[in-house]
């Protein structure tokens, strides 16, 4: 028995044929991964027509649990571009927790020199068998300079790093694990840096581009923390809401 599919514009059935099947294992084999788009503007009806092809993606019930903005203001567009993502560089051990039982050392953080940064005890669950220690936790500059480096010589420059702080302790160390925001696949980084000079683009992502606005810690002042997203993300909330409000106004009183 012979498979078939509606084609996309309605027409006829299209057979699986041989030619077809190959060609969808081709598709299928090339997951081609696109990082670099150009910049010139699509033919007139080309975004609309990729939507609708998109919008044929398998949703449960047909929900299409999705929203396609187009953000079409050349300045806005131009602004998101220019944003600057800070690099962060983890790294973490696992370790019988000597810090505690040896030191009495119970949280907190001892700063190191070098890109590592800085060691970070555990809060939680004090005097267990064993914990999981930061051992690097560089930004910006020294995050790059660590994440340049193989892995191993990121956990070996951890390990001398702890070492120094706890002489005759590192040799405890397991299991390390280390993360490079800038390595993660379709992250920029671990947090906007807008630089000096940049004022005008700032305020300009902080007002809406038509009916869509923009929220985030990349848009706040207060940097890299859940305070600045959340209070960028109630400027937008009000600023919506007063949006509404002065069109409810308006349609009120014509
Ligand atoms: C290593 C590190 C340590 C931190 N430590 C602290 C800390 O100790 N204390 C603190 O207060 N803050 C900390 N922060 C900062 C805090 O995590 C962020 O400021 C906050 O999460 C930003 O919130 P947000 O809503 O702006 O963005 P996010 O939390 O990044 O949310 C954006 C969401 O959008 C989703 N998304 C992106 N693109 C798309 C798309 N095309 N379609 C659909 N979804 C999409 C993402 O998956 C994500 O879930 C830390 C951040 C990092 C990276």
């Amino acid at each position: 028995m012979k498979a078939q599919i509606q084609d996309s514009a309605g027409g006829g059935p299209t057979d699986f044929d041989e030619g077809f099947r190959a060609r969808l294992r081709d598709l299928l084999v090339w997951r081609r991964d696109v990082r670099r788009f150009r910049h010139d503007p699509l033919p007139s009806g080309t975004l609309e027509r990729l939507i609708r092809l998109a919008c044929l993606a398998p949703s449960v019930g047909l929900s299409q649990p999705w929203r396609f903005v187009i953000v079409d203001d050349p300045a806005h567009r131009a602004a998101i571009r220019d944003v600057d993502y800070a690099n962060a560089v983890k790294i973490a051990w696992q370790s019988r927790r000597f810090w505690e039982a040896d030191e009495h050392i119970y949280g907190g953080i001892s700063w190191t020199t070098g890109p590592t940064t800085q060691v970070w005890y555990p809060s939680d669950r004090l005097f267990s068998a064993k914990g999981i220690l930061l051992g690097a936790y560089a930004i910006g500059g020294q995050a790059d300079e660590l994440a340049s480096r193989p892995l191993p010589e990121q956990f070996d420059t951890s390990r001398a790093a702890i070492e120094g702080l706890h002489p005759g302790r590192s040799r405890e160390l397991e299991k390390p694990m280390a993360v490079a925001w800038s390595k993660m696949p379709y992250s920029l980084g671990f947090a906007a840096r807008f630089r000096n000079g940049q004022e005008s683009e700032y305020s300009l992502l902080n007002t809406p581009d038509g009916p869509f606005y923009f929220a985030g810690e990349h848009l706040s002042r207060i940097g890299p923390w859940q305070e600045g997203a959340i209070l960028s993300a109630r400027r937008a909330a009000n600023m919506i809401d007063k949006h509404r409000r002065v069109t409810d106004a308006t349609n009120a009183n014509p």
